[in-house]
């Protein structure tokens, strides 16, 4: 079959060629350059906050907060079962231990299970939270799929047990509150640190690549030093820190300049498409769509199919296989982290939701590049496969 309809392909439409080549042209292609500086300060603007540094992943910005957290070996760091599993194997890189915290509907870190956590299963003295004598540091939040945690009450939850919140908003970049104590503040720039990704999938790429963003900018400047390997004195060779070689070359950043020029788009793309999907599954009586939260402008990165399995006990292997002879990719949501082999001696706290979802969450294509062509031919053969489904 002719027809192919990807999940998710990056979108080039811009002056990616044109800034690349400029890159190449001046010599500047490595960890020194105009383009570094200017995607930092684009990035800066776009979320209004005073200081970003550019990075080579996502994965490294999580690492960089978790050092700049202070986070020690033996210390537990609150994180979720249900997301990709770079936001959680940089708390093994510190040699800290995860708890796994179950999420809400939204897919992210459920505040009350939280809460009661930290009340109930931790001893706090006034000044530090101890879980079974380990010091609980800190909590990474995912805004997953371009959704947004409830931050109000997981920043709640931080501020009294003085933890450190790391935002892990890989998938959620231009995602803002619309109302509430943070209107108008977007995804990664409540908590302590944000971080973001600019990998392949991700609703802007330079290839691979990252960036962080923290609420006090000499922060983040550190980060920026520890980062190119804490160079005290560059022409000397003098390092008073353990450094990183964590920094964004030149040639990813003049790709992330120009897909930042076209971020407004996407997101716009992004939003209609999903209105369209949205129109498409009102009447599916066996998978829902599912919602993103109310009072967020979401980038709406990535579409949630979720499967009614009172009625369909196909697994989710077979349904991706059936749908890929249709020239449709799809994808299951995560495997559960706290179920892959690294981490299955670590704590989990009362997870319900993300197992629930786990086996029930379809990913639909979601290109910006996608037409309404295609997504009516989607949802048209998703519908018929799981009619065909439920009565064969
Ligand atoms: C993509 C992603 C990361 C990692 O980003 P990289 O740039 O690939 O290192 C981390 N967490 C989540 C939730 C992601 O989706």
């Amino acid at each position: 079959m002719d027809k192919f309809i990807p999940l998710s392909v990056p979108n080039f439409e811009g002056n990616e060629r044109k800034y690349v080549d400029d890159a190449i042209d001046q010599g500047w292609v490595s960890t020194g350059g105009a383009y570094i500086s200017r995607l930092e300060k684009e990035l800066a603007n776009f979320m209004h906050v005073e200081n970003v540094a550019a990075c080579q992943s996502g994965t490294s910005a999580l690492h960089m907060a978790l050092v700049e957290a202070g986070v020690k070996p033996g210390d537990v760091v609150l994180v979720p079962p249900l997301t990709f599993i770079a936001a959680v194997n940089p708390v093994r890189y510190q040699f800290a231990e995860p708890v796994f915290i179950d999420c809400d509907d939204s897919f992210c870190m459920d505040p009350d299970k939280l809460r009661d956590f930290c009340q109930d299963e931790c001893d706090w003295d006034g000044e530090s939270l101890k879980h079974n004598g380990k010091e609980v540091k800190a909590i990474v939040v995912v805004h997953v799929f371009g959704n947004m945690a409830d931050m109000e009450a997981v920043m709640d939850v931080a501020s009294t047990y003085g933890l450190k919140v790391i935002e892990d908003a890989t998938e959620a970049l231009g995602t803002y509150y619309l109302e509430g104590k943070y209107s108008g503040r977007y995804a990664g720039t409540i908590g302590n640190f944000g971080c973001f990704s600019f990998n392949g999938n991700k609703i802007i790429t330079t290839g691979g690549g990252g960036a962080i963003t923290a609420n006090n900018p000499e922060v983040v400047d550190h980060i920026r030093f520890l980062s190119t390997q804490a160079k005290t004195d560059p022409h000397f060779y003098i390092h008073d820190e353990i450094g990183y070689n964590y920094r964004m070359t030149n040639l990813q950043a003049a790709l992330g300049v120009a897909q930042m020029e076209e971020l407004p788009e996407f997101i716009k793309r992004k939003q209609k498409n999903f209105e369209l999907y949205k129109n498409e599954f009102v009447d599916c009586k066996y998978a829902e769509l599912m919602p993103f939260r109310v009072g967020v402008s979401s980038n709406k990165w990535f579409y949630s199919l979720c499967i009614d399995r009172n009625v369909i006990i196909t697994p989710m292997r077979d349904i991706i296989l059936m749908l890929k002879e249709k020239g449709i990719e799809t994808r299951a949501i995560w495997g559960l982290i706290n179920e892959q082999k690294p981490y299955l001696n670590y704590e989990t706290y009362k997870l319900e939701k993300a197992p629930y979802y786990a086996d029930r969450i379809l990913n639909i294509p979601s290109s910006t590049s996608i037409t309404e062509d295609e997504i009516h031919y989607v949802a048209d053969e998703i519908k018929k496969l799981l009619e065909a489904l439920v009565n064969g």
